[in-house]
């Protein structure tokens, strides 16, 4: 979308915003840098990098307050289980919001006028169409500009490697536990340094986060960021064991997940669920 709006094809936008969860891959800062270089400046767009600090070290920090990250768990009595996912809405939406609240002349706590809004453009294409939702405050309105000119996800790459942008990486997370396999042996084998950095990540939150533990909320189980309930450096991540295959009921959807990581990954605004709801209660914003 910004190359389309830099290009002319769309209405040129006033910003670009990039939420940084500070554990990004090194490639996507590499690829940031690029379009803001290439694409953004050239075409007088800035871009905003906003941020509610790091998520890794938040996790590890026992002094400080950390929304959850996605982990799974294997409770003492062998059953498995999930934490919450609060991670996408502190620290992709809250930011976002927060960011557009000063563009528009009102920061928290100041009430925004009815009438005073931004036009939000999310990039979903036509793949996902059931994605494009409404925004959940008064101050944004949500614009789908990719639905709208009928393009699809293949549609967008062709665009994105005619601009000699053939290798954008998918941002998220380094050790987001919605990672498929396929996503761990890129790391492992691309990246040595950001492999040994998610097996560590992946061995200091098997007792949860450590801020929970330091308020006494131990979790009664272990945590991990690969699905198999195994560490990191000994999962499965070279195929889908005979085990793995059993215990998904061989549904073939999720042997795809398993293998190419949850579909609606973190678009902060295609997540569901609790991300949306506690970025709103945190800025009481509820239109
Ligand atoms: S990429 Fe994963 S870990 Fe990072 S904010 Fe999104 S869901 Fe959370």
């Amino acid at each position: 979308m910004l190359a389309l709006s830099a290009e002319g094809v769309l209405p040129k936008v006033d910003y670009a915003i990039f939420a940084d969860t500070g554990w990004e891959p090194a490639a996507v800062y590499e690829h940031l840098g690029r379009l803001e270089t290439e694409i953004a400046m050239p075409a007088g767009i800035p871009v905003l990098r906003v941020s509610a600090g790091s998520i890794r070290d938040d996790a590890l920090d026992p002094d400080h307050r950390f929304a959850s990250m996605p982990l799974y768990i294997l409770n003492q009595d062998g059953k498995q289980g999930m934490t919450r996912r609060q991670c996408t809405g502190e620290y992709k939406i809250k930011p976002i919001k927060k960011k557009v609240r000063e563009l528009l002349g009102y920061p928290y706590p100041q009430r925004i006028p009815k009438d005073v809004f931004v036009e939000q453009w999310i990039g979903i294409s036509t793949d996902e169409f059931h994605r494009a939702k409404d925004a959940d405050v008064r101050y944004m309105k949500n614009v789908h500009p990719l639905i709208e000119m009928g393009l699809s996800r293949s549609d967008c790459v062709r665009y994105l490697a005619s601009l000699g942008l053939a290798d954008t990486p998918k941002s998220s997370c380094l050790g987001c536990p919605f990672h498929g396999n396929a996503q761990w042996r890129r790391i492992r084998d691309t990246s040595p340094e950001e492999w040994q950095d998610v097996v560590a990540f992946d061995a200091a939150i098997r007792k949860g986060n450590a801020r929970a533990n330091a308020a006494g909320n131990k979790l009664l189980g272990q945590a991990f960021l690969h699905r198999s309930r195994v560490p990191l450096s000994e999962a499965p991540i070279d195929h889908v064991t005979a085990a793995e295959r059993a215990a998904l009921q061989s549904e073939p959807a999720d042997v795809y997940e398993l293998e190419h990581g949850v579909a609606d990954g973190c678009s902060p605004w295609a997540c569901r669920g609790d991300a949306d709801a506690s970025a709103q209660d945190d800025f009481g914003l509820a239109s």
